[in-house]
Order: structure tokens, then sequence, then C-alpha cells
């Protein structure tokens, strides 16, 4: 539980007696966002903690790392986005950029691949879903459909935050009613044109520089592209066509 404090700050309670902070920053994903709040009956307002609740996330996600005694074709690139090869959304070949399956590769001549399937249905047979992304992977990379798979893991989670259309105002932002209670991470709401772990970074500077802000100290720069278009004389045609 995250509770105020009269004056100022929160207190902390996390399986021992409450503790005191300043101020706190919750970098969550979204099922363990709505679970603190829940458990925070007196955290920020009514209206935030609706917004909370409504957060929900994405359907399961299955990752597939296999070790086999062979190396893939050598011009195959480290990452490769793939549609059309059904539930199958990328391939990764490990060794050519992660110092573990690199070490792993040259000391067995074999090679590590990684496999995504995002949004998996949640009703999905399972087993079935890993068997079908190494069929997959036979079809995109075919000197694969020969190599003994010496060990293979297969993850699935279902911690990614769902953006359902429309959704955007609704979602929450670094800053909340309470000015000792800020929130980060991919979930959060932010004008800045960035996303997945981008997003998770740059809230996490904006909650700690929100917070900064508070005690008059200076936070970090962040530097981005720019957030609207340059010419002044061409953002008024804009509004003017857009009022048509
Ligand atoms: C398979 C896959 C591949 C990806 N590839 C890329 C990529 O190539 N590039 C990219 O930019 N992004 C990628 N992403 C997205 C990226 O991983 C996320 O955007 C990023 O991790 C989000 O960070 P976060 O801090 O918001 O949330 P998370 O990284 O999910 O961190 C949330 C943390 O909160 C903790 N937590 C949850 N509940 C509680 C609780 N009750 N109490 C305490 N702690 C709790 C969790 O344990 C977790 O550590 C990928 C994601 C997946 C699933």
């Amino acid at each position: 539980e995250v509770a105020p404090v009269a004056g100022g700050g929160v207190t902390v309670t996390a399986g021992g007696p409450p503790r005191r902070y300043d101020a706190v920053v919750l970098a969550l994903d979204s099922g363990g966002l709505r679970h603190v709040v829940s458990a925070s009956p007196r955290l920020c307002d009514a209206r935030w903690r609706a917004r909370i609740g409504r957060l929900r996330s994405a359907p399961p996600f299955l990752v597939s790392r296999l070790w086999l005694d062979r190396p893939v074709a050598a011009d195959r690139p480290g990452f490769l986005g793939t549609s059309g090869f059904g539930g199958l959304d990328n391939v990764s070949v490990l060794e050519r950029w992660e110092d573990e399956a690199a070490r792993w590769a040259s000391r067995t001549g074999g090679s590590v691949v990684e496999l995504h399937a995002y949004a998996v249905g949640p009703g999905a047979d399972r087993a079935a879903q890993q068997r079908l992304l190494v069929e997959q992977l036979h079809r995109v990379y075919p000197e694969t459909r020969d190599a003994r798979t010496v060990d293979a893991r297969h993850e699935w989670r279902s911690d990614c935050p769902l953006f359902p259309v429309g959704g955007y105002a609704d979602r929450p932002t670094v800053r909340t009613p309470d000015p000792a209670v800020v929130v980060a991470g991919d979930l959060v709401r932010t004008d800045l044109p960035v996303a997945l772990m981008e997003r998770a970074a740059t809230t996490g500077f904006l909650a700690a520089n929100a917070l900064l802000a508070g005690w008059g100290v200076r936070g970090q720069t962040l530097w981005t592209v720019p957030a609207r278009g340059r010419s002044a004389g061409l953002r008024a045609l804009v509004r003017l066509a857009r009022r048509d």
C-alpha cells in the first residue's frame, strides 16, 4: 500500500511496517499498477484511481529460444521482423549481438535463435503454438530444418500494456494529483514520440524531473525531434484547414 502523509510525502507498506518517503515513483506494468493502486485506497483521487483501474494488459506473448547444433546461414541478420508467417513476429540470431550466445556459438559451432509471437489468443493451445513457431522458423530460414535442437526454452508472459483504439487520452500521465506520487513506464502517456523501452526510460526521466523540480533541483535534459511543425505559418494554415 502507498498512502499519503499529511503535509506531504507517502508511506509504503510492502510486507512489513509502513515506511515513510518524501516521494514515490510507481514504475510497474499495467497489472502491477492496478494491483498496488487497488491496495492503496487513500492514494490520489477517485478519478485518477478509476483511470488506473481501466488499464488492461495485452494478450499473452511467447518467446522461444532455441540452441541449434549448427549455424544459421552467414548472411542472416541479427534481427528480422516477419509478416505472413503465422504467429511469428520476428527472428533474432542472438550470437550476432549477445556475448553469452556468441561465446556458446563459437564454442559449439551452433546458433542461438529467438522467436517472438505477440498477442497470441488467450485460449490458444500453448504447446501447439510453440511447435507452430518453430515450423515457421523452418520456412523463414530453411537451413534450420536439419538442425538438431540442443535445448529450448519457451516463455509465456502477459505483462505488456494494452493500447485500445481511442484510449490515448485515458492513459495515466507522469504527474498525478499528488505531487509526491509520479508514474513511469511504457504504459504512461507522454507527448514525446517514443514507445516501448524508450517510453519507459523517457517517462522515468520525466518522473525524476517532476520530483526534482519540486525541490528546486534541475533534472535531466531530454532531447527529441520537434513535437510540432517547425514553421509557424504552415502550422497556422493547418489550423485553418482543420476548421473547414
Ligand atoms: C518479447 C518482447 C520483446 C521486446 N522487444 C523490445 C525491443 O526490441 N525494443 C523495445 O524498445 N522494447 C521492446 N519490448 C518492450 C519493452 O520490454 C517494454 O516496453 C519495457 O520493458 C517496459 O518497461 P516498463 O518499466 O514500463 O515495464 P516492465 O519492464 O514490465 O517493468 C515493470 C516491473 O514492475 C514489476 N512489478 C509488477 N508488479 C509489481 C508489484 N505488485 N510490486 C512490485 N513490482 C511489481 C515487474 O516485476 C517489472 O519488473 C519488448 C517486450 C517484449 C515482451
